[in-house]
């Protein structure tokens, strides 16, 4: 179901009240044991269970903040309960793991090496800027081209559709832990034959310019993000995401963009 899923696009300036203008320290990121801030520079309050914008304040102890009734009852049983008074210092207790947020990664950025690295991808390299070429990949289309020979004779008695997942496999193989691939203005690479987008079928922004495709999620992400626990299952093939070729208006709230999803073809393992 498309519409349990939305993307959003933000493109805060760097100059801006949430983040710091500065990189981040060099320093490993916090662990479960350091001080987290829930109160952004702008003075708003964030949810202690999943950093969210928190009106709510317990009103017994007026020390920490909640999104909503729900999470403050998270916290209440988990940790809360035991710490709430009028003496109690937040910035001394770590935060528990409530079990609601996905585990956070960091994602490292590689250029995709493929065999034929030194074709023409078929894209138009002049609307590139030398940061995207660096990132991108190649079409599908080239890819199934290349198949062709290099499989032709064990791709005889494949369909159509096995060629496609094949390809598929055999392009993630050379780094199979990939979690998301990223090409603005490129293809996306398919596993399936179905269900795959016409032009028409990806809505111009509300601005009135065309979408491009921007980046994909990979399945591989689920194995990442624990998600055994959720009572519906949430899986995927590809999840392509693609956004306003002209970079509207972003910079001072989110602007949902559009999100394809192709599913892993009932037939294939
Ligand atoms: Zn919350
Ligand atoms: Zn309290
Ligand atoms: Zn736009």
């Amino acid at each position: 179901m498309n519409s349990s899923r939305l993307v959003f696009r933000s493109q805060l300036p760097r100059k801006n009240d949430t983040y710091s203008y500065g990189p981040p320290p060099d320093s490993p990121p916090p662990t479960s044991e350091d001080f987290i801030s829930f109160q952004l520079k702008c003075g708003l309050s964030l949810c202690r269970v999943c950093s969210c914008l928190a009106p709510k304040t317990c009103s017994k102890c007026h020390k920490v903040n909640y999104c909503s009734k729900l999470h403050q009852l998270m916290d209440w049983k988990l940790q809360h309960k035991q710490l709430c008074s009028e003496s109690f210092d937040v910035q001394s207790v770590p935060v528990p793991d409530h079990g609601f947020l996905f585990p956070e990664y960091e994602i490292v950025t590689e250029p995709e090496e493929t065999a034929s690295d030194d074709d023409g991808t078929g894209m138009d390299l002049d609307t590139l800027t030398s940061e995207d070429i660096s990132s991108c990949i190649e079409s599908p289309m080239d890819n199934l081209k290349l198949d062709e020979n290099e499989l032709s004779a064990m791709a005889k008695q494949e369909t159509k559709e096995d060629k496609a997942f094949n390809s598929f496999k055999k392009r993630i193989s050379s780094e199979p832990e990939q979690v998301l691939r990223y090409c603005k203005g490129g293809e996306p690479l398919w596993l399936s034959l179905q269900h795959v987008p016409e032009k028409d079928d990806i809505p111009k922004c509300a601005c009135g310019a065309e979408r491009l495709f921007e980046f994909q999620v990979m399945p591989q992400l689920l194995n990442h993000l624990k998600v055994d626990s959720l009572e519906e299952s949430i899986d995927w093939g590809v999840l392509a995401v693609y956004t306003c070729s002209a970079n509207c208006n972003a910079e001072k709230h989110y602007v949902e963009e559009f999100l394809w999803k192709q599913d892993v073809p009932s037939n294939a393992i």
